[in-house]
């Protein structure tokens, strides 16, 4: 049985003032789904330190955006894995199509950022997700499996297990237009027969979630399908009400809120 997991990925956004306003009325409201649903925040990295103190013993894991694909040294600008494990990340982005597209990161570097994360002990959360051309020219998943294979040639298959998926098809992150259930569903299908064929068991053990502007408004039918295991947030978590109505939403697909969470703390 796979663990929902909801990520939120604040990207470039945020302040000192505006994460603890954020963060309190969400925890507050997140608390009830803390245990069938594991969560993560990704804040930018100077927020870290203030996020891990405001998430503190609630069970929510602080995240990370991207890791440097190098371990130490000259790399003026890079953020380390092995620093961001020290800071109490436990779940780091890589792969992010922003990244892909706006900083040229290849899916060579993105499988060596995938290691370094692995090495550091974390969990990888990878990005995949074709173009609106790839998806037209019916080339959605040789796309993406060219992603994985990237990963795999750089981890062996071992790399894999335990990390989770996020598929993103590129069109549909911050654009307001989302994937329909099914597009969703086949893709995550189609991922898992991929990881099947490399390994057997990981197509069934891996967490895919689904990202790419997921909102409270269609939450529940994407996350419908047993295909998908949570969701990657990204505009929508940055609002206190709406990120949690996903919580909810995705909550709601394995088990009942536990009520005995609110006191516990
Ligand atoms: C993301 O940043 O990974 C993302 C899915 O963004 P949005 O929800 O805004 O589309």
């Amino acid at each position: 049985m796979r663990k929902p997991i909801l990520i939120a990925n604040w990207k470039m956004n945020g302040s000192l003032h505006a994460n603890q306003a954020l963060l309190v009325r969400m925890l507050a409201r997140l608390r009830p789904f803390r245990k069938a649903v594991d969560m993560a925040i990704c804040p930018p990295f100077p927020y870290l330190f203030q996020v891990r103190d405001l998430l503190g013993y609630t069970g929510i894991s602080l995240g990370a955006q991207n890791a440097s694909a190098a371990t130490s040294g000259a790399h003026t600008g890079e953020v380390s894995a092995t620093m961001l494990q020290e800071m109490g990340c436990r779940y780091v982005l890589v792969g992010h199509s922003e990244r892909r597209s706006l900083y040229h990161e290849s899916n060579g570097v993105v499988g060596a950022r995938f290691r370094q994360v692995r090495s550091a002990g974390m969990t990888p959360v990878l990005c995949v997700g074709e173009t609106l051309e790839e998806r037209e020219q019916g080339m959605a998943m040789a796309a993406i499996e060219s992603q994985l294979q990237a990963v795999i040639d750089e981890t062996g298959m071992a790399g894999l297990s335990d990390s989770v998926i996020a598929y993103e098809p590129v069109w549909a992150i911050g654009t307001g237009r989302t994937a329909t259930p099914e597009q969703v569903s086949d893709t995550h299908r189609a991922i898992r027969q991929f990881l099947e064929r490399h390994e057997a068991g990981l197509g069934e053990s891996t967490r895919i979630v689904y990202g790419g502007s997921v909102k409270a408004g269609n939450a529940a039918e994407l996350f419908q399908s047993s295909q998908v295991d949570g969701g990657l947030i990204g505009g929508a978590s940055l609002q206190a009400d709406e990120f949690s109505d996903i919580g909810t939403a995705l909550a709601n697909t394995v088990a009942e809120p536990d009520s005995e969470c609110d006191t516990l703390d």
